[in-house]
This record gives C-alpha cells, sequence and structure tokens, in this order.
C-alpha cells in the first residue's frame, strides 16, 4: 500500500489531479467530503457542533447552517478551538477507517488542502504539489466556480505559501498552462513512480543498484535530504536518536551520484532490529542479499543495518548505525572534514570522476567503490588531525 499526500492551494487544481489519479485506479480519500459528511444529519458531529455552539447553527430543514457555524467559531480563538476539537477527531477517524478499508495494494490518494497548514507531510510516502500562479488561481475559481473575487483572494491569502508547499513537495506539478499538459505528467507520474513504488514497498523491494554516475553538485540536495530525514524521523519514532544527511550529496559543490546517504542513529543494533518493519513501511526496505554488501563496517567490526529507498526516483541509502561506533562517527566526521576543507573535496571529487569513468563499464560497481574507499581512508587520519586541532565533535 502507498500513501500519496496530494495537496495545493485552493483553484490549482487538486480535484483535476485527484480525478485523473482515480480514472488510472488510486483510492481516493477526500478530506473536505470527509469534513462534510461527519457533520450531515443524524451524525454524532452534528449534535457535538449544535452541544457546542447551539442551535442557531442548523438551518430550518436540520442541516448545517455553515455561514451561522462559522459567524460563531471563528468569532475568538476559544471558539476556533471548540471547533477543531470536534471535527479534528471525527475527520481523522473516518479517514484511517477509509485508509484501513484499502487493499493491501491499494495506492491511495489523500487529497487534503491543509497538509502543509496542518504539519502532516511525513504522514505520506509522497507528497505531490499542483500549483498554479496566485492570479490564474483567482481567474479559475471566479470564472468556473462563481467565486466573488475578493473571497477567491482572501481564501488564497490565508492558505500556505508557495515556498512552505515547496519545501514538503516531492513532486511539484505545475498547472499554470493548459490542463492536458498536466494531466499528462499525472499519467507518467502513475506509471513511472506511483505503481512500481507500492508494489516496491508491498513486497519490501528495494530500487535497483545505480551505476556510478556521477551527477553535478544539486543545490536542492539538503533539501531533499531533509524531507526524507523528516519522513525518517517520523517513522522511527522515540527509537531514533538522531538522522543526519551524510555522504557525498552533504558536501556543498561536490559532484556525486545522485543517491542520498542517510544516517539514522539507533542507541542499540537491537533497536535497529526492531525498526526494521517500521522502516520497511515507510518505504525504505531493509537491504538483504547480493548489494549488501557493504552492510558491516570495518570488515564486520561495526555492524550497521542497510535500508533502502523503494521510490524509484529518489534514490536513498539509509545507514542505521549505533550511536559513538566509530563507523557511526567516521561517517560525520568525514562530511565536516569535507565541508570546512575545499581543496581535499576537490581531491575527492576528481578521484570519484577518475574512477567512474575508469569502472563505467563494471556491472557490481565494486572495483568502483573499492577504490575509492582507498582514497576514503586516507583523508581520514588527516581529518582526525583536523578534527583535534578544532576540537570538533559529531
Ligand atoms: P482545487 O481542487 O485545487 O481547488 P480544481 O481542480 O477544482 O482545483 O480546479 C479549479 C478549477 O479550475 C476547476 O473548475 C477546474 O476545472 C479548472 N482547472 C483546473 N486545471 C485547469 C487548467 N490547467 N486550465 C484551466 N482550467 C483548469
Amino acid at each position: 500500500m502507498l500513501r500519496v499526500g496530494l495537496t495545493g492551494g485552493i483553484g490549482a487544481g487538486k480535484s483535476t489531479v485527484a480525478n485523473r489519479l482515480a480514472e488510472h485506479g488510486a483510492v481516493l480519500v477526500d478530506s473536505d467530503r470527509i469534513a462534510r459528511e461527519v457533520v450531515e444529519p443524524g451524525t454524532e458531529g452534528l449534535e457535538q457542533l449544535v452541544a457546542g455552539f447551539g442551535a442557531e447553527i442548523l438551518a430550518a430543514d436540520g442541516s448545517l447552517d455553515r455561514p451561522a457555524l462559522a459567524a460563531k467559531a471563528f468569532a475568538d480563538d476559544d471558539s476556533r478551538h471548540r471547533l477543531n476539537a470536534i471535527v479534528h477527531p471525527l475527520v481523522g477517524a473516518r479517514t484511517g477507517e477509509l485508509m484501513a478499508a484499502a487493499r493491501p495494494d491499494a495506492i491511495i490518494v489523500h487529497d487534503i488542502p491543509l497538509l502543509v497548514e496542518n504539519g502532516l507531510a511525513t504522514a505520506y510516502h509522497l507528497v505531490v504539489v499542483v500549483d498554479a500562479p496566485v492570479e490564474v488561481r483567482v481567474r479559475r475559481l471566479v470564472s468556473a466556480r462563481g467565486m466573488a473575487e475578493a473571497d477567491a483572494r482572501a481564501r488564497i491569502r490565508a492558505q500556505a505559501s508557495t515556498e512552505q508547499r515547496r519545501a514538503v513537495a516531492d513532486v511539484w506539478l505545475d498547472n499554470g498552462g493548459a490542463e492536458d499538459a498536466v494531466l499528462a505528467e499525472v499519467d507518467a507520474l502513475w506509471a513511472d513512480r506511483l505503481v512500481p513504488f507500492e508494489a516496491n514497498v508491498r513486497l519490501r523491494r528495494p530500487r535497483p543498484p545505480m551505476a556510478p554516475k556521477i551527477a553535478g553538485y544539486d543545490l536542492t540536495w539538503p533539501a531533499q535530504a531533509e524531507r526524507v530525514l523528516a519522513r525518517v524521523r517520523a517513522a522511527a519514532g522515540p527509537l531514533a536518536r538522531r538522522a543526519d544527511h551524510i555522504g557525498s550529496t552533504a558536501v556543498p559543490g561536490l559532484p556525486a551520484k545522485n543517491i542520498l546517504d542517510l544516517q539514522l542513529t539507533v542507541s542499540t543494533m537491537d533497536d535497529a532490529d526492531a525498526l526494521g518493519e517500521l522502516l520497511a513501511d515507510a518505504g525504505f526496505p531493509r537491504l538483504a542479499g547480493d548489494w549488501a554488501d557493504d552492510a558491516q563496517d570495518g570488515d564486520g567490526l561495526w555492524p550497521k543495518r542497510m535500508h533502502v529507498s523503494a521510490d524509484p526516483k529518489r534514490p536513498v541509502n539509509l545507514h542505521v548505525r549505533a550511536e559513538e561506533t566509530p563507523a557511526w562517527r567516521l561517517a560525520l566526521l568525514f562530511r565536516d572534514y569535507l565541508r570546512a576543507n575545499p581543496d581535499e573535496r576537490d581531491d575527492y571529487r576528481d578521484v570519484k570522476l577518475r574512477l567512474a569513468e575508469a569502472h563505467a563499464a563494471d556491472p557490481g560497481f565494486e572495483a568502483y567503490a573499492d577504490e575509492k574507499q582507498e582514497w576514503v581512508n586516507g583523508v581520514f587520519a588527516r581529518a582526525e588531525k583536523w578534527a583535534a586541532a578544532t576540537g570538533w565533535t559529531p
């Protein structure tokens, strides 16, 4: 099962995208519709609202008079909290029920306008944001939905900003142009990413190993890593001591394979094992078999658990290590040393580019990894001197 969070500002095109995904076979969970359903006549929700705000919030036919409720509920913070305390748990429970009822191989698309505002990004395997320029959205809301312009602008202003949405977006769908264009992107997203991602999560199947193709440094790597780290922390819960972006993509200016290396710190390897299934459910199956070749550090002296991303479009190596072990410390030292010493970083760049070219045709990539490790081992001694001189700690 795969959980996709779909969000975007009002009028951006969430429903348009959600409907297309549903045509492909996604199970749609629509939070606006759930919010209406839980306060329909005859529901416990409507009864609680009447108890909290009085019978004046009912229309003559016994249904909820939304403007009347809004006048009372948005009058002050207390009232707003009272409204949320009634509605949020009911919406949450119903959402949970619908998700639990989906088949084990479902791709669930949760259409949730307030995903960003409510800080829910880490609950999904993937967050998809639909966006369009404000003026385009206003035009659509006025012409297609008959909203008053001032109302449309006020609604847009009250929502999260484009920057806030960008920070959580794994997929950014620009719907500022023709509808056909965004629908074509949605079709590709479904076929190339969501379908294989779902199968990988369900079958605990890592994406296949990647050739050592070195890409130029990508300025968005830190933000991408932060998004994945937030998900890892949420999945690991209290067993996570910390989680860090490590490896080449964590060193500004260093070209690297487009694989994010992350280190999840736990207290003991028993904790690492206890996390195995939780991480797999969250989209990071544990690596076993052929290419788990570096499941041990330091010739097996310092065990680690290797998990990798099941997302075919966002390669991640997640190294789960126990706190204060030598390999754990070295991962952080290596990163910080290269960040602080551009000459070493550039040396490393040259070594990587040379080795990648020399071993491009090598099917297992082991020779590339082994020879690179020789350079890395050499740098450790210099990094340790630097750590002693500067008082560096992990
Ligand atoms: P949301 O669910 O994000 O509020 P909708 O999907 O309902 O947005 O889109 C808002 C309105 O704009 C709808 O009437 C929809 O048909 C229309 N619309 C969506 N995408 C486009 C597009 N690319 N070009 C023109 N109109 C669009």
